[in-house]
């Protein structure tokens, strides 16, 4: 693997800026290997080595990936003048990774967002050919019909003439507000509420449940996140 400076392994860690680490180690607070290096220049390898500065192990990586039950009310872009993004829930440390959304959820639509800084991986799950199958727990203003499974399985149009892929539609219970599961593997705009909007119904909650062959995690609570697993990583790949 490559090796890098010292002085910038620190930095780009978010240890402090160039100027503070060269000071660190200048004051001989950083170790590698167990032995102390002043000499900021020194190469190292980043995830073979073992590097302290002062008591704390420096455990660098490149990418992280973080699974968030995303709250309805917040917008699943980076930055947004108006109005606080997923980012903005994200502690400190996951920051200097520069995380983004890997794909989108509407402002009121809730669940599973995946947030990383792999653009790679992000382009593999969002792109269209890939089809990744992205599954929403939806509820219905009205009764939904058996009939639209098969309506949605050969594929339906949309307002602006576009025919969407296969959907397999799940109706948990139809009743005067119904419930359903609703897989596709696109993400068109707003494709779930146009989907309902082109039989004529209303879709009046929406929370993503998994995306390609990951599950939101029970255990968040809406606005919380975690790191995915190992496990969940390699399924990703
Ligand atoms: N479909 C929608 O209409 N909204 C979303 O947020 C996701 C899928």
């Amino acid at each position: 693997a490559k090796k890098e400076r010292l002085d910038k392994v620190l930095a780009n860690m978010g240890y402090g800026s160039r100027k503070d680490v060269k000071k660190f180690i200048k004051d001989g607070r950083v170790k590698v290997n167990n032995s102390i290096i002043c000499n900021n220049e020194f190469k190292v390898n980043p995830y073979e080595d073992e590097i302290f500065l002062g008591e704390e192990e420096v455990l660098y990586r490149e990418y992280i990936y973080l699974m968030m039950n995303k709250p309805q009310g917040l917008v699943s872009s980076t930055d947004d003048p108006r109005t606080k993004t997923v980012i903005d829930l994200l502690s400190e440390e996951y920051l200097i990774y520069k995380p983004f959304p890997v794909g989108r959820l509407d402002k009121d639509t809730e669940g599973f967002l995946l947030i990383s800084n792999d653009g790679k991986l992000a382009h593999e799950l969002l792109s269209p050919k890939k089809g990744v199958n992205k599954k929403y727990y939806v509820e219905v203003d009205g009764y939904v019909e058996d009939k639209y499974i098969e309506v949605f399985k050969k594929g339906i149009t949309l307002d602006d003439g576009y025919k969407t892929l296969p959907a397999d539609l799940e109706i948990i219970n139809g009743n005067i507000i119904s419930k359903v599961y609703l897989t596709i593997q696109e993400g068109k705009f707003h494709q779930v509420k146009r989907m309902f909007e082109s039989i004529g119904m209303k879709v009046l909650f929406l929370k993503r449940i998994s995306m390609g062959p990951l599950v939101l995690d029970q255990l968040l609570d809406s606005g919380e996140y975690r790191e995915l697993t190992k496990t969940e990583i390699s399924l990703l790949k």
